[in-house]
């Protein structure tokens, strides 16, 4: 039977739990941050950013997604203990 990351829990690739949220007012849908992580982001029908799995990337790609978006539209915190981890 194949383990997904998140059924491994502690797999290296594995971000702590991690609360994700795209501003839709900002978001001009250009895609890098699916580029850049692409298991946790996706466009939806009007072509903006929507977090289809928190944990579908490394917390590294998140950030990097993060820190390229154009419009500043992510913000990355952790689940657990609310620490801000971007910006
Ligand atoms: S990088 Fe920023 S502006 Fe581009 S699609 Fe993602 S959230 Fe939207």
């Amino acid at each position: 039977m194949n383990e997904t990351p998140r059924a491994r829990g502690q797999d290296a690739r594995t971000p702590p739990p991690l609360r994700i949220q795209v501003d839709h007012m900002r978001c001009a849908g250009n895609a890098m941050c699916l580029e850049l992580a692409p298991g946790v982001f996706a466009h939806n029908h009007w072509r903006q950013s929507e977090v289809v799995d928190p944990e579908g990337d490394t917390l590294e790609d998140v950030l990097e997604a993060a820190g390229n978006c154009p419009t500043s539209a992510i913000t990355v915190s952790d689940a657990v203990t609310g620490e801000k981890l971007f910006p």
